[in-house]
């Protein structure tokens, strides 16, 4: 008997009626290994309820009081840190070391999350006349929604409930189905820190669940991290119900080998980057652009490289890359290396058939690697999301920069130069959300944002830092006069938040 994964609400688990379930697997195995329940309207409808029941308590608890819960969640992160990493890999398949970083990447945006009483301190207008003053405050929206991917389940909803629920809102996470056991866990460890019931809810589910939160009245905002069109699709439905909605979509990530680049390390860069978390990253680079006469170089530097990858499964401490997430998506990327094949570009590393030894029911893949891909074909237009690196040949810097200010995605780029000026006109000409100059995956700090132009974001604020408060929070401008001030009496203690 595998077990079954339910929702959670009110600080328990709140088991489904709905009678739809969906299997759960392990990638390294193909095996299952639990179903996950598909909520019903009604019960997402419930849980708004319990979520709207525990707003206004939330929203009145002291900034500091908010904030005490999330150091006690941090602590328990850190205590959990492996038993998370370990959920991840079982369920996604990235490596173990990968998964830990993931975690930790998670924790980052926590930290910053405990600074909220300072975040949250607002502007004053002393005397702007007739003894009137005028300040600003930032207040919540009430219930908060995320709805999440497979490939971060612990990270990516880390980028969204610390911050809606440290600046006083309450929040229903709906997790990815394909792996939906970080989200429990996240769940149990806010109630150990004593988070109050109702603040922080999960929705087990599919576009059922996620119809039914865009649909609610009570939803006052959803943040939404996935596809392209499925990022469109939230955004423009949640901003006609009148809804605030910021929706992170797909990518398409190039990174550019200048002539001048240091080769070893821009190889580096690309291995990890194109084949970590076997390219299931939406920060990924699956397109390599060699920039003059260092493509012969680069192309004959990789290929031992990804031929020498060591895949296995990810609970293995020297497995580079694990399998892909389900056999669906395996057969998906299957077909793109076809693709490619058929549009006339040269596949050097072929990664179909894979088989690892006591493994042989698990989705793996091989590191796969074309050379001389070309602009428009549909392996460099269309998000592929697995271990398969594009190489473009262009003549210079202006054509390498022309080409990804052209494609429809602008979630990250990467620039591999010793030059100072090229990186500097690069960063500042390239229609690209987040830029690394030397490197890779430029991922921003948590006190950073995160978010990237085009069709990767639909919306007008990033994810987390500043811009994730400023998301989570609506704007209020007060001015007051106080004719005459009201004594309270001496108070002899030093005064506390109550
Ligand atoms: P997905 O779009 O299939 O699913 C994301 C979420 O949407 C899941 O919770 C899923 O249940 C829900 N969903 C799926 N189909 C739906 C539908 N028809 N209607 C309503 N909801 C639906 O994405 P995925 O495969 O889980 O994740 C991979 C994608 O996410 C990639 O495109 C990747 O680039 C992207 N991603 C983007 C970022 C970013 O920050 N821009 C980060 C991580 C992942």
């Amino acid at each position: 008997m595998t077990s079954v994964l339910q929702h959670y609400m009110n600080g328990q688990i709140f088991p489904s009626a709905s009678g739809r379930q969906q299997d759960v697997f392990n990638p390294a195995t193909g095996q299952v290994i639990s179903q996950v329940v598909l909520a019903s309207v009604e019960e997402v409808n419930t849980v708004v309820a319990a979520a709207r029941a525990a707003a206004p308590a939330w929203a009145e608890t002291a900034p500091l009081k908010r904030a005490r819960v999330m150091f006690k969640f941090k602590e328990l992160l850190d205590q959990h840190h492996q038993e998370l990493a370990a959920l991840i890999t079982r369920e996604h398949g990235k490596v173990l070391s990968d998964a830990m970083g993931e975690v930790t990447r998670g924790i980052e945006i926590v930290e910053f999350a405990c600074g909220m009483p300072q975040l949250l301190k607002s502007q004053f207008s002393d005397n702007i006349g007739g003894g009137i003053d005028n300040y600003n405050l930032r207040q919540p929206l009430g219930v908060t929604a995320g709805i999440t991917p497979f490939n971060f389940p612990f990270m990516v909803p880390m980028w969204m409930a610390p911050l809606a629920i440290a600046t006083g809102n309450t929040f229903i996470l709906k997790p990815s189905e394909r792996d939906p056991s970080c989200a429990l866990m996240i769940a149990d460890l806010f109630r150990q820190a004593g988070l109050p019931d109702g603040v922080f809810n999960v929705v087990q589910g599919d576009k059922t669940a996620v119809d039914a939160l865009l649909q609610h009245p009570d939803v006052a905002a959803i943040s939404f991290v996935g596809s392209t069109p499925i990022a469109e699709y939230i955004y423009s439905e949640g901003t006609r119900l009148g809804k605030r909605v910021q929706a992170l979509g797909g990518a398409k990530n190039h990174l550019v080998v200048m002539p001048d680049a240091n080769l070893e390390q821009a190889v580096d860069a690309l291995m990890g980057a194109a084949y970590g978390s076997a390219g299931e990253r939406c920060m990924a680079i699956s397109v390599a652009v060699a920039v003059g006469d260092i493509a012969d170089q680069l192309v004959s530097t990789l290929v031992p490289r990804v031929k020498a990858l060591t895949i296995k499964n990810g609970m293995e401490s020297d497995a580079e890359m694990g399998p892909v997430v389900t056999a669906m998506h395996k057969a998906k990327i299957e077909s793109y290396i076809a693709d490619g094949v058929a549009e006339g570009a040269t596949l050097l590393v072929d990664g179909r058939g894979l088989k690892v030894a006591g493994h042989e029911g698990g989705f793996f893949l091989g590191g796969t690697l074309f050379d001389h891909v070309k602009e428009g074909m549909k392996i460099h237009r269309e998000e592929i999301f697995g271990p398969v690196l594009c190489i473009v040949r262009v003549p210079d810097f202006a054509s390498a920069v022309e080409l990804i200010n052209r494609h429809e995605f602008g979630n990250g780029v990467s620039l591999f130069t010793s030059d100072g000026n090229t990186a500097r006109e690069f960063s500042r000409r390239i229609q690209v959300g987040m830029v690394g100059i030397n490197v890779p995956i430029p991922v921003p700090m948590a006190w950073h944002s995160f978010g990237g132009w085009k069709r990767s974001l639909f919306g007008d604020m990033h994810a987390y830092g500043e811009e994730g408060i400023r998301f989570y929070t609506r704007y209020k401008s007060i001015m007051q006069r106080w004719p005459d001030s009201i004594g309270k009496g001496a108070e002899f203690t030093m005064p506390v938040a109550k």
